[in-house]
């Protein structure tokens, strides 16, 4: 073999025979006794480590390693290494038993970072079955040396998140606190807790066992926001097939001692004291992606059933604080903006003081005008308060009813198909 310098043959993929050997483990170990380039690159930089960790070749990859292969070698077309190359194709059990065997070599303080970005890439996953996912999930938690780690999420923009906002359910919270995980309190760069991440994904279970396991159901981010924020905007948004979990979380974190009148830093004259999390429930009538604003009777109803009146009544003054504001047609100056949109919230506070002095100066009259208004309201029982709500919503839905059905008015006096291709026809034939 020797005596043919093939590893020098390259075809016009730029394979050596060695990347071309990674499916047949016998030609491998005779191409590695030859002496065969470990790292000869493809066109892309794709080494034959990576080819045997896309093709599954687990006595391949070992072989690799022990021949010394370099295991942090990138490609040059995405900058992927070995370990991607298995990942990308599900290959869970050859990347943990890869990182078992290098950490036997190089010893388990060289696998850490690895070690962590595998277990976040498979918490991230959604593909795997049940008992796989626990089986791999228990076997790198095993490896890890410190499972309180705190990394970045470059798609979400956040730092120093840890596990727990991103487990899905339970099974993956119990082995992360069998493994010695306390993070139930530990902030990211955001100021949240996993509980508010998993609130915003709707994860119901993993919600519950947050709670139950200590994390602080009344603490509020960087800008103020408390779990009721993303809680109500999931409560009142239009998606059918999480509605009931949906509820269910609004009811959990209302037996938690969730607070709903912690309000945030925003200085808005919607809600001077900052907004309340009700003011995440929709205003309007419900479209297609948006909320609707009869979910907001349904909270009064909660809090009167889980909390008090008194409580009730200053959720239902902040609700109708917003609803005259809006018609008076102010600006908002908050994090919300006038909708209950998620992501608006999820940014930071943008507006500095001086704009928020600038559109309140020009306002100043209209916000004497809600002032006045709140004043009187404030005066109202709760049941003449819900009363005069409900009007208005009933309001609201009757001026959407009219204006669909002038819609629908329109597109029946528009003129009939046929005759745009008879006029078609006479303006092809002249
Ligand atoms: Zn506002
Ligand atoms: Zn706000």
């Amino acid at each position: 073999m020797n005596r043919y310098p093939l590893d020098q043959n390259v075809n016009f993929l730029g394979q050596t025979p060695l990347h071309l050997a990674v499916a047949r483990p016998q030609y491998v170990q005779t191409l590695l006794e030859a002496r065969h380039d470990l790292n000869a690159q493809d066109k892309h930089g794709i080494t034959p480590l990576m080819y045997a960790a896309a093709q599954n070749q687990t006595d391949v990859v070992i072989s690799l390693i022990n021949a010394g292969a370099d295991i942090g070698r990138r490609d040059t077309l995405r900058k992927r290494s070995f370990l991607d190359y298995a990942l990308a194709r599900g290959h869970w059990d050859l990347v943990i038993r890869s990182l078992q065997h290098i950490g036997n070599i190089y010893g388990t303080e060289g696998i850490d970072t690895a070690v962590q970005y595998v277990l976040i890439r498979l918490l991230k996953s959604m593909t795997l079955e049940a008992e796989e996912r626990r089986n791999y999930f228990s076997r790198l938690l095993e490896m890890c040396e410190n499972v309180n780690f705190i990394f970045g999420d470059s798609h979400l923009g956040v730092t120093e998140n840890n596990m727990l906002h991103y487990i899905q359910g339970r099974e993956d919270g119990n082995a992360l606190v069998k493994a010695g995980f306390t993070g139930f309190n530990q902030k990211n760069s955001r100021g949240q807790l996993a509980l508010m991440s998993q609130l915003t994904m709707h994860r119901l279970k993993a919600v519950k066992f947050c709670i139950e396991n200590g994390t602080q159901v009344k603490h509020q981010d960087n800008n103020g926001h408390t779990v009721l924020f993303p809680a109500l905007h999931n409560f009142c948004s239009s998606d059918k097939d999480r509605k009931s979990d949906d509820v269910e979380a609004v009811i959990l974190l209302l037996h938690s001692e969730a607070d709903t009148l912690a309000t945030d830093k925003c200085k808005c004259p919607c809600s001077p004291q900052g907004c309340f999390p009700a003011a995440l429930l929709s205003s309007k009538i419900g479209t297609l992606f948006g909320g609707d604003v009869v979910w907001t009777l349904e909270w009064l109803t909660l809090l009167e059933e889980h909390r008090s009146t008194k409580e009730a009544k200053t959720n239902l003054l902040s609700i109708l604080q917003r609803y005259i504001f809006d018609e008076l047609e102010m600006m908002h100056v908050c994090c919300h903006k006038g909708s209950s949109s998620l992501s608006e919230f999820q940014n930071d506070l943008s507006q500095t003081e001086e704009d928020i002095r600038e559109v309140q100066e020009e306002e100043e009259e209209l916000i004497a005008v809600l002032n006045n208004d709140m004043a009187d309201l404030a005066l109202e029982s709760y049941e003449s308060l819900k009363k005069l709500w409900m009007q208005k919503i009933k309001g609201m839905y009757d001026a959407s009813a009219t204006k669909r059905k002038e819609k629908e008015q329109k597109i029946t006096d528009r003129p009939r198909v046929n005759n745009y291709s008879l006029h078609f026809w006479e303006l092809a034939l002249t």
